[in-house]
């Protein structure tokens, strides 16, 4: 059980700020406008009053970031370096407040926040201090592209900022950020970490709000970049809305992974990846691998490790160490998973959820899921379910898994599991998808470029290849304006 102490210091920071929240723009805090309630998903009670940000509110916004940005690039890499380097410390130093405040604020456990979350956001600064001092070595002929446009999702708050915040801080950009609406404590958390860092007034700007917030976002002429991750659905909206507009884009999107297992795997081995594959987080990971490709021969030994290892999940209170699998961030959320479920089971899909799982009397759970007999073009085989259940179908031949693995709309990740390095190494390259893991799952590094392919998006996040989408070559400004006829 956890203990009350563990969330004191959590619980002070949010009295000690009223439990109400303005925005942050220029360095400041802005008096709360109109609010909205951001809850604990675990027992559904309200955690602090969040400003809903007005179009108004986002021109501040972008007003600030425009008259901070050359000073910014001017500043150089080296000199933005050294305040990204504090930023990484200071997320360090007050890692066990941001952790317990993630876990209160979404719902997922303590033990990923804390031993996940935490230390990739931390090398994630670390890593672009790093590209900012080699910039002009690595980039030259690059300037910054100005004012970035950032909006993400709930799933993983802090980590999809630093996602989009770092690179664009070390490539010499200045920000408007918006979290999820029902995420936005650890972005006004960092706000303030900013401050301590030495980030200049209108550098980062953070404003919260739901759809409307991150509409005026994206429709602001003063925004040169938008970065988006968040649903393949507003994606859409999105590259609708801002084609001809002569913004930069990048979006990472929905998935609908495949998990594929041999029948050479390590079958232990693999039944432990797929519980991270899918199971981590509550399922609500856009890599997760919700459909599960496994060879005939062995389905029905793996199914049945699989089970027994689904029996043996521990699911409860997020803040308790123990626990494998917390709440689901949202109601709604739970509903739609829900709806999902049953509709596979109307269609006469078998269900199986462990008989030992109880969920909690309060908030939004739901139990480890596995659903067999479906057909390939089910709902449940084709659409993100974005929860903790899994899809598993069989095939015979390696060209047979591969078909299934590229089935879907999305490609964003993969699996694939087997003893024979030859056959891992055939099949991976003819998998559509930005990652493809051999015979583990969700390895995740600041060095290594993530991003999807179809309706997955587009554009890449972390190494290299994520510097140039904060970056435009300055033979672009060069280039004389086309002659009017
Ligand atoms: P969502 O698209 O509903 O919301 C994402 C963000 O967009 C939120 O901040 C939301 O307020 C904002 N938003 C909503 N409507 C908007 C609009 N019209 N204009 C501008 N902004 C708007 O997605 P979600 O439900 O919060 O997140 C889950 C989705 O995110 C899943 O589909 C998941 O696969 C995806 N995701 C993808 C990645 C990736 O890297 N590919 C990572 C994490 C999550």
């Amino acid at each position: 059980r956890p203990r009350p102490e563990s969330q004191k210091e959590a619980q002070a920071w949010l009295e000690e700020r009223g439990r109400k929240f303005g925005l942050f723009i220029d360095n400041q805090w802005s008096e709360p406008g109109e609010t909205f309630a951001s809850t604990n998903p675990a027992d559904g009670k309200p955690l602090a009053d969040i400003t809903q940000a007005t179009a108004g509110d986002v021109n501040r916004a972008v007003e600030a970031a425009r008259r901070a940005q050359p000073a910014w690039a001017a500043l150089g890499g080296i000199g933005r370096a050294k305040i990204l380097y504090a930023i990484a410390r200071l997320m360090q130093k007050h890692a066990r407040l941001f952790a317990v405040l993630e876990t209160l604020d979404n719902g997922k456990t303590i033990r990923e926040t804390r031993d996940a979350d935490l230390p990739l956001v931390a090398r994630h600064f670390y890593h672009h201090a790093g590209w900012a001092q080699l910039l002009d070595e690595e980039f030259p002929g690059h300037r910054p592209v100005g004012v970035v446009g950032q909006i993400v999702p709930w799933n993983f708050p802090l980590l999809m900022l630093a996602w989009k915040i770092a690179p664009a801080l070390a490539a010499g950009n200045t920000i408007v950020f918006k979290p999820a609406e029902f995420t936005p404590l650890t972005a006004l958390l960092f706000a303030e970490i900013c401050v301590q860092a030495g980030v200049p007034a209108g550098v980062v700007n953070i404003v919260t709000g739901d759809g409307r917030t991150g509409e005026a976002i994206v429709k602001h002429e003063g925004i040169d970049k938008l970065a988006f991750t968040g649903s393949t659905e507003v994606g859409r909206l999105i590259r609708e809305a801002t084609a001809g507009s002569g913004k930069k884009l990048s979006l990472e999107l929905g998935g609908k992974s495949p998990y594929i297992v041999f029948d050479d795997a390590d079958l232990d081995a693999a039944v432990e990846g797929l519980v991270d594959s899918i199971w981590f987080n509550q399922g609500q990971v856009c890599c997760a691998g919700s459909r599960l490709l496994v060879q005939e021969s062995v389905e029905a030994r793996f199914l049945k490790k699989l089970k027994s290892r689904m029996d043996n999940l521990r699911l409860g209170s997020p803040l308790d160490k123990s626990m494998d699998i917390g709440a689901l961030v949202d109601p709604i959320q739970r509903q739609r998973i829900h709806g999902l479920v049953e509709a596979a089971r109307a269609e006469g899909c078998e269900i199986y959820q462990p008989a030992a799982c109880e969920l909690p009397a309060d908030g939004s759970w739901f139990p480890p899921t596995l659903i067999t007999g479906a057909s390939t073009s089910a709902a449940v085989a084709q659409a993100e379910i974005f929860g903790p259940v899994l899809v598993a179908m069989s095939f015979r031949t390696p060209a047979e898994a591969v078909q299934l693995a590229n089935n879907t709309v999305y490609g964003l990740a993969a699996c694939v599991w087997s003893e024979n390095i030859s056959l891992a190494l055939d099949v991976a390259p003819q998998i559509k998808a930005g990652v493809v893991w051999i015979n583990t799952a969700n390895q995740f590094d600041a060095a290594c470029g993530f991003g999807g392919y179809k309706e997955s998006g587009y554009g890449r996040e972390g190494g290299r290849e994520g510097m140039f989408e904060y970056l435009v070559p300055v033979s672009e400004d060069a280039r004389p304006a086309a002659p009017i006829v």
